[in-house]
Parts: structure tokens; sequence; C-alpha cells
């Protein structure tokens, strides 16, 4: 048994980092409706019928664009602050 899951119409590159490693993720279940991709790399995910500044990296923001090498470094935010005294898991 041969399952669509959408090849045909896969991206070649992430909108959001350019990575090839885009993948599918469902497909709708009405066949041929939408097929949703994602990156495994940046873990940007898609459905396939969103407009071309979520879909296309030509239309992708610049100002959210991202890059394989910038995933190791990004910040967390909002930042974790530490444990106060007392707080502790488990503690009381
Ligand atoms: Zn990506």
């Amino acid at each position: 048994m041969t399952v669509d899951d959408g090849a045909a119409d896969r991206p070649t590159a992430c909108p959001r980092c350019r990575s090839t490693t885009v993948g599918v993720q469902a497909t709708s279940p009405v066949p041929g409706v939408w097929t949703l991709f994602s990156c495994s790399t940046c873990l940007y995910t898609w459905r396939s019928t969103e407009p071309a500044e979520n879909t296309d990296p030509d239309h992708y923001p610049e100002a959210f664009r991202l890059t394989p090498d910038q995933l190791a470094t990004l910040p967390v935010a909002p930042t974790i602050p530490p444990l106060r005294a007392g707080d502790a898991p488990g503690g009381s």
C-alpha cells in the first residue's frame, strides 16, 4: 500500500532557516486539501495553504529568519531566574 505523504509538493527548503531538512508531519483528512510540513533543524512548522510569507523562503519576513548556526546560541526568553532559597523542588 502506498501512502500519499505529500512528497510531490514538498518544499525544498525551510522558509525560516532554508535548511533542506523538510518533512511531512500530517496531511488533511480529506486527501489533497493541505499538508503540514516541518523543519527538523529549526522546528518551524507550516501548512501548505498558508500565505507565501509563511511558506516561501524568499517571502518569509527577514526579521524572523534564522540560520542553522544561530540555533545553538539563541537566548532563552524569558530568562528563567535562579531558584530562591527555600523554593527548591520538594523542599518546604
Ligand atoms: Zn528550518
